[in-house]
């Protein structure tokens, strides 16, 4: 049987002497691997089609375990994202994560949209040099993901009391999964949070992903979102 997806791929990994899986976000069927034969060949027909951040229509011929790749057309190739070595770093670290939080098979359009999403506002981003917008951005796609996974983080209650969060000297427990007040601050582990930090992820969480092109955020807050991006993925994926 030949079936059709609509998928970005994730990255790859070599496999004998010619081949290469491959590891697919798919639109129909979530998180796959399939294998491309032949296409460490020099003069591999599919290989660009299969490029690491290519959004394609890729067609895998299945019986049993994982499918043969037999043909793919590159929808989306975000050139100027692929040029740009900072952009491709961040995009290539998003994903890493994205791999670690999302597990095979687990169908999510949601996810499928906000990753073309992401690089599509990359692309353009990239285009334009703008290091800020590739950070703010990479930050949404981790906070969406972490929300669509399962692990949506508390920016408005307090995850001790419950009660409303309001400027002034607050926290991020990666354990409890949120922002904490200072009456519950328990001086374990907790992370500094920033008010600039806590309205952003508020947008962030609240807005799509192509809402967020327009979002400005002063550096140090950006910064303190990825310091709590790092403790809660880490807490969750050890
Ligand atoms: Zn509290």
């Amino acid at each position: 049987m030949e079936y059709k997806y609509n998928g970005i791929i994730l990255g790859k990994r070599d496999l004998g002497e010619t081949d290469r899986m491959y590891i697919i976000y798919t639109l129909e069927a979530g998180k796959i691997w399939a294998v491309g034969k032949g296409t460490r060949k020099p003069a591999a027909r599919l290989a660009g089609s299969l490029e690491s951040l290519t959004e394609s229509e890729i067609f895998i011929s299945k019986n049993r375990g994982r499918g043969n790749i037999t043909g793919a057309i590159a929808t989306n190739c975000f050139p100027s994202l692929k040029s740009n070595f900072s952009f491709l770093e961040s995009a290539f670290r998003a994903i890493g994560i994205l791999e670690k939080l999302i597990t095979d098979q687990e169908k999510d359009e949601r996810i499928y949209v906000l990753l073309s999403g992401y690089l599509k506002m990359m692309n353009k981003a990239a285009g334009e040099g703008d290091e800020e917008k590739k950070d703010i951005l990479t930050a949404g796609l981790i906070f969406k993901l972490l929300d669509f996974s399962g692990y949506r983080m508390s920016f408005d209650a307090c995850v001790g009391c419950r009660n409303k969060i309001i400027p002034g000297r607050n926290y991020f427990s990666a354990p409890l999964g949120g922002v904490v007040c200072p009456e519950c601050f328990s001086g374990k582990g907790e992370t500094r949070v920033s008010d600039g930090c806590v309205k952003m992820v508020r947008i962030i969480l609240a807005n799509k992903m192509e809402n967020l092109g327009k979002l400005k955020v002063p550096s140090n807050d950006i910064k303190n979102a990825q310091l709590i991006i790092s403790e809660q993925v880490k807490w969750i994926v050890n």
